[in-house]
């Protein structure tokens, strides 16, 4: 027989029972209050977020979900995942692969809007489990892409822009260099035709000329050969782009060999010490146009040498620079500017400094270097200081690229 509970066992009993169900309801408060955050946290989120159960339906959304694809969460609950997207069978290729993989990562899709907008998203999801572990369904995130899209659109639509301003102005640079080639080609005709009478002239009334007038046909005839000699220079500098001649490897030595045989007298004539480095590569190229880089550079420095200068010199040779060749012509001669280095190479443009110097210019030579250098696809620039002498460097692109 059991024992009858005294009244103060009875007691105890009861108030032990209250405070159990205190308990219980300040946990059932707190789970309460854990599932508002949890609601309130997928509730905010501006990324529509999607159960699916393992059949593929939705068990539940949040209020993104309702926006992208305007139907109430009352509405998509029960129905299926896939049906939501412009491409289906793309969204349920997704959703099977995050069965067989456990994720997906940036999974491309759009969702469709009832009204027919369509927003482009990238899906991240991944499975969820049950108390006992096993695969309960899938828990799928949609980040809105549609600014990133229009940002793309219009980086395609300015690319776009871009290339056709680009052909445009090859074009229009075209149509300079074939205008500046006519215009060049036409107007050595009447200089010859001058030069012609200014020298029948010479011949036939030379005598009864007086010597101011044979003067005035002396300055004719010097401008007539200035000009000649511009208009070849613009002629030369017009084709360089129109025209490209056959490329092939040949050594750098023969170009300074073959430039220097031809400016000896004016080496000699002024007691230059020319330094060419042994070894110099082999490089690739057009080798009359080569041959005119090199010529051009040596002239200059052979121009720019200085008249006063008391132990002229020049030197050639290749250095590496940045794990590239670069060839360089070195004078110790009146140097340029800083503020100069630019305008050296736009066509005509000579220095004051240069009209003291020996020998006569077009100042279209150094345009000429220039282009035919980023013709071989190279580059040139130079180091000088005034009286500091000056180094024009140059690199060529290697035959295999
Ligand atoms: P130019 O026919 O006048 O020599 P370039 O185009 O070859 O024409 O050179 C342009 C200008 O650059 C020259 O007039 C000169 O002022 C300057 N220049 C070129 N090379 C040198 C050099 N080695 N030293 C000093 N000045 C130079």
């Amino acid at each position: 027989m059991q024992k009858k509970p005294t009244y103060e066992e009875l007691e105890q009993r009861v108030k032990e029972l209250e405070k159990e169900t205190v308990r219980r309801k300040k946990a059932e408060e707190a789970l309460a209050e854990l599932q508002r955050y949890t609601r309130e946290l997928i509730e905010v989120t501006l990324d529509p977020l999607v159960v699916i159960s393992s059949e593929g339906k939705i068990t539940d959304v949040n209020r993104a979900t309702e926006v992208d694809t305007g139907y109430p969460r009352d509405k998509l609950i029960g129905t299926r995942f896939s049906e939501y997207f412009t491409d289906p069978q793309k969204a349920r290729q997704g959703y099977l692969q995050v069965f067989s993989e456990g994720h997906v990562r940036d999974y491309p899709l759009e969702i469709g809007h009832c009204d027919g907008k369509v927003t482009p998203v990238l899906y991240n999801a991944s499975v969820y489990h049950d108390a006992k572990g096993d695969v309960a369904g899938v828990f799928g995130t949609a980040r809105d892409i549609t600014k990133l899209k229009e940002a793309e659109e219009a980086l395609r639509k300015n690319e776009n822009r871009l290339k056709a301003l680009l052909a445009e102005l090859a074009a229009k640079n075209e149509e300079l260099d074939s205008f500046v080639y006519r215009v060049s080609h036409d107007l050595k005709s009447p200089i010859v035709t001058i030069d012609g009478f200014v020298g029948a002239l010479k011949e036939d009334f030379g005598h009864v000329l007086p010597e101011e007038g044979k003067k005035y046909l002396r300055y004719i005839s010097d401008a007539a050969r200035k000009m000649e000699l511009l208009i070849k220079d613009l002629l030369d500098l017009s084709r360089i782009d129109r025209v490209t001649r056959k490329k092939r490897e040949f050594p750098f030595a023969r170009l300074v060999k073959d430039a220097l045989k031809a400016l000896q007298p004016q080496i000699k004539a002024r007691g230059i010490v020319i330094n060419i480095q042994e070894d110099l590569p082999v490089i690739y190229g057009e080798k009359r146009r080569l041959g005119r880089v090199v010529d051009n550079l040596l002239t200059n420095a052979i121009k720019y040498i200085g008249k006063e200068n008391p132990s002229p010199c020049i030197d050639v040779g290749v250095e590496e620079q940045d794990g590239q060749k670069v060839f360089f012509v070195r004078d110790n001669g009146i140097g340029i500017e800083q503020r100069d280095f630019d305008k050296i190479f736009k066509v005509f443009q000579r220095l004051p400094s240069a009209k003291k110097q020996v020998g006569e210019g077009t100042g279209a030579g150094l345009t000429i270097v220039k282009r035919i250098i980023e013709h071989h696809g190279g580059k040139i620039w130079l180091i000088s200081e005034p009286g500091g002498g000056s180094t024009f460097y140059f690199t060529l692109k290697d035959k295999e690229a």
